[in-house]
């Protein structure tokens, strides 16, 4: 038996039949660091690291032959691809297997910060999906608008909210993506440090705020609507006894996912209704411990009312939007305080019953401040996937991007061949935010809160 596994961990999984403890310790003990990333495809068609191999269940996911520091790579900041643990992907699968692969689909993705998984169904479920983008704790939210805001799509809502907020929207959504605050020991290879913190009782504890998350939530999804669960743990107390908690406390029906046997990943059943459940252990996948389910909900969900409201047109100076953003038909406009902002057309009454019940951190895409006289362009414009493709850009050097990305000033002579006034960074081709030419100098509009600050 491992010296560093916690004992009670490693002894339930033994009652697992067939489980290979030697393997699953050795591979613990060898703490070997396995590097993915998953592709924006709409900024990317390919990986930007050599020797790449592809993820067998994510068509947009690679592992990398050695890791990067990400930070000094201005692709990274620029959201064409994610940092994303390769077990993870496996809701890319899941999306096509339930037919949800560029669909129309409401989803909700309740915990989602830092946005892995987020960034993952807006690529997979297209742009004529709306994703919502929620985390409770107000730092992570935070975070999680930022990576929304790199990843450049506008059918997006960022909300920090308690999930019993949804609650308020029964019957909305048709797909409930819940990656649960979990123990955790599914990260044990990658990060030995957090092994001491766990235990039994933080299991048990685990497992009650799960059930106390979905019993929250569960009536926000529609009838039919899927339920994807997930967690980092190998706890079955965190993962297939609280599918039979689902099922025995609400109508729901489990959907098997079907896999290929070369993947390694393991098909579970939970103890009392034989729900399905994928299991990924390190010692049989190239990726960390994750669990995920699949149900689809029977229950004859109520809807809330969808009476219209009254809402103030703000009248959006429409000629100056299609100055900076690709025109389309599919999305509107409108204003919030003094910033425009676009939005899919086809969401746009339900953003407003969003507004009568959420806190809602960002919706769509903020393109940028109206003055009166003039928009002044913000980051968000510059990272997004609608911005007009001929505005003014001077593509740099590693240098000269990285200098950007800490908010240093810049050399006047790098851009002496730019006319004044706004202008676009770019690196490789793709944006990474504003500077402003003035006769004399260059303003820097890299925001300082994603600033690269320590390297
Ligand atoms: N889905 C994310 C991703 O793929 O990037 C990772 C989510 S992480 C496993 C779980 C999230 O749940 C954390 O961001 C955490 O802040 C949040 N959380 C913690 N306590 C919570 C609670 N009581 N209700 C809802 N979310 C909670």
């Amino acid at each position: 038996m491992s010296n560093f596994l916690p004992n009670e961990l490693v002894k339930r999984l033994n009652e697992q039949e067939g489980f290979d403890s030697a393997a699953f310790n050795k591979v613990h003990e060898q703490g070997d660091k396995i590097t993915s990333i998953r592709l924006n495809s709409l900024k990317q068609d390919s990986a930007p690291f050599e020797n790449v191999n592809l993820v067998q269940w994510c068509d947009k996911g690679y592992y990398l032959a050695e890791r990067p520091i990400f930070t000094l790579d201005p692709l990274y900041h620029a959201g064409c691809y994610y940092v994303q643990e390769a077990s993870s992907m496996f809701i890319a699968h899941i999306l096509k297997e339930i037919g949800l692969e560029n669909s129309v689909t409401r989803a909700l993705d309740l915990c989602a910060a830092p946005g892995g998984k987020s960034t993952l169904l807006t690529s997979y479920l297209g742009n004529e999906s709306l994703v919502v983008s929620n985390e409770v704790i107000k730092s992570r939210a935070n975070i999680l608008a930022d990576n929304m805001v790199r990843w450049g799509t506008a059918n997006v809502v960022v909300t920090n909210n308690d999930p019993s907020a949804f609650n308020r929207l029964p019957g909305y959504f048709d797909l409930l993506l819940i990656d649960a605050p979990c123990s955790g020991s599914g990260m044990f290879r990658k990060d030995h440090e957090t092994i001491d913190e766990w235990s039994l009782a933080n299991v048990k504890l685990c497992s009650d705020r799960q059930k106390r998350i979905l019993a929250e939530s569960l009536n926000s999804l529609i009838t039919d609507g899927y339920l994807i669960y997930s967690t980092c743990s190998y706890s079955k107390e965190e993962n297939e006894d609280i599918l039979d908690w689902i099922l025995n406390e609400y109508a729901f029906e489990s959907i098997p996912i079907a896999l290929d046997s070369d993947w390694g990943i393991e098909e579970t059943q939970s103890t009392k209704h034989q729900a399905s459940g994928y299991r990924f252990y390190p010692h049989k996948v190239k990726g960390e411990g994750f669990f995920v389910a699949v149900l689809q909900k029977k229950e004859n969900q109520s809807s809330f009312s969808r009476k219209k409201i009254k809402f103030e047109k703000n009248v959006v100076p429409s000629k100056i939007v299609s100055d900076w953003v690709e025109e389309r038909q599919d999305y509107t406009q409108f204003m919030h305080g003094d910033y425009i902002h676009i939005f899919p057309k086809n969401y746009e009454e339900d953003l407003r019953w969003f507004q009568q019940v959420l806190y809602i951190k960002q919706a769509g895409t903020n393109i940028g401040k109206w003055t009166g006289r003039e928009l002044l362009p913000s980051h968000d414009l510059a990272c997004s996937i609608h911005i007009r493709t001929d505005l003014p850009a001077k593509d740099v050097t590693l240098d000269v991007a990285l200098q950007f990305l800490r908010k240093d000033s810049l050399e006047i002579v790098d851009f002496t061949a730019v006319k004044l006034g706004w202008c676009l960074i770019q690196y490789k081709g793709t944006n990474l935010g504003w500077i402003k030419i003035l006769s004399n100098r260059i303003n820097n509009y890299y925001p300082k809160e994603v600033r690269i600050m320590n390297l």
